[in-house]
């Protein structure tokens, strides 16, 4: 039976021409076979950087609805290129802009969340037998806005496309063949996962592993399984579904008791406000206004202080941290802090696993593999299913290298 896909191409996959032959190559073959297909494609390379750069160059504030526009015709060049590769082997194809294939969002500018697909113009084109190239991280906002989805945004747009449409199966196809136990730049014994449940992933892209944490939970909410793999190889890739939680590839039929992978993510910064009188409100008094200056915060840690002082320390991207200083140190002055330190050049080092909840012990191995190495934990933080150390950056591969030989996942 024929089957229906989406499929999702990146940036690094369409860097010139040539490049784009060749993915208009493959997205043909899969229509030879039978299925329908939809494409969704990043900006070519490194394009989305370097129209944000020349943004700089003009504006060092530039307003976030023309910034968007702007970024949003990176995608359009992809695209209409892509469909014109195909259309040059043979292919019935067309391109649809994000607004053109329903693609409905929220208005934030910049990290805007898709709110609704009306799928009709795909299924129309679909209908008409031809591949649909939809462009990638962007949709249209009440107002007709264009709107992008924050960096990484095309993997969104594939999985509610395929949710949506009710497809078979998401494919995204890369410039890494997969979903590996550890960063193989950092640990090269580091193997690629045949599969890993929806839960797992989520963690791993929200703390490092290279795939937009809201794609994850998209394909979460909607059971939609995901495949992972090389766009320039066959080699078989990752399959993120439900129901690989649990189970333990190396003793089957047994709940897994073990680590399923260690990610690792750099370009921290964090922020300690010391000696803050401890009175309710305290914490939405810093957050709200950091929030207002769109600063996310990532890791959050309040200590209940003694003597009714208290310090908090959160993590922001190093590339905010200027901006966070500003808000916090008038603040800290106001609220009557003692002061506030900083620090930037901080990585996270997680393990993550469904295994590690209800079973203790693997913090304490953690913990103990990272002092054996000489390396300083800054934070600590932890979920049901994780556990995250933030380090100096410096540190990260010998702590990812470290933890993949402790957790036995060579
Ligand atoms: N082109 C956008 C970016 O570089 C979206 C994407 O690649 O998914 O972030
Ligand atoms: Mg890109």
């Amino acid at each position: 039976m024929a089957g229906f896909v989406v499929q999702k191409y990146g940036g690094s996959s369409l860097v010139d021409a040539r490049a784009i032959k060749a993915v208009a190559g493959r997205i043909a073959a899969r229509r030879r076979t039978g299925d329908r297909v939809v494409a969704v494609v990043s900006a070519m390379g490194d394009h989305t950087d370097e129209l944000t750069a020349l943004a700089l160059e003009v504006n060092d504030r530039p307003d976030r609805r023309e910034l968007d526009v702007l970024l949003s015709t990176g995608e359009l060049v992809s695209c209409t290129l892509t469909t014109m590769a195909l259309n040059a082997l043979g292919e019935p194809a067309k391109s649809l802009a994000g607004w053109q294939a329903g693609i409905q969002t929220t208005s934030r500018f910049g990290r805007a969340q898709i709110s609704g697909i009306d799928v009709s113009s795909i299924h129309r084109e679909l209908g008409q037998g031809n591949i649909v190239i939809i462009a990638g991280f962007q949709g249209i906002a009440p107002g007709q806005e264009i709107t992008t989805l924050g960096r990484g945004g095309s993997d969104t747009t594939a999985v509610a496309v395929a949710a949506a449409l009710g497809a078979d199966r998401c494919e995204i196809y890369t410039d890494v063949d997969g979903i590996y136990t550890a960063d193989p730049r950092f640990v090269p014994a580091a193997s690629k996962l045949e599969e890993i449940g929806f839960e797992e992933m989520l963690e791993m892209a929200s703390h490092g592993a290279k795939m937009q944490p809201r794609a994850v939970e998209l394909a979460m909410v909607y059971n939609v399984p995901t495949y992972v793999a090389s766009s320039f190889t066959d080699a078989p890739g990752t399959l993120i579904h439900e129901g690989a939680d649990m189970t333990d590839e190396k003793h089957v039929g047994e709940v897994r008791k073990r680590v399923r992978g260690i990610v690792t993510d750099t370009g921290f910064a964090k922020i300690t406000i010391l000696g803050v009188p401890d009175r309710p409100g305290l914490a939405a008094r810093v957050f709200e206004p950091l929030s207002a200056a769109d600063v996310s915060v990532d890791e959050i840690v309040m200590n209940a202080g003694q003597d009714a002082f208290t310090d908090f320390t959160f993590t922001v991207r190093d590339s905010d941290l200027e901006r966070a200083l500003e808000v916090v140190e008038p603040l800290t002055g106001e609220m009557g802090g003692r002061g506030t330190v900083s620090a930037g050049g901080l990585g996270k080092v997680s393990i993550v696993g469904t295994g590690m909840r209800d079973e203790p012990g693997y913090a304490s191995r953690m913990f103990g593999a990272l002092a054996e190495h000489g390396i300083n934990i800054e934070l600590i933080t932890t979920s049901e299913i994780r556990i995250t150390c933030i380090v100096a950056e410096h540190h990260l591969g010998d702590a990812a290298r470290a933890l993949h030989a402790v957790f036995e996942l060579g």
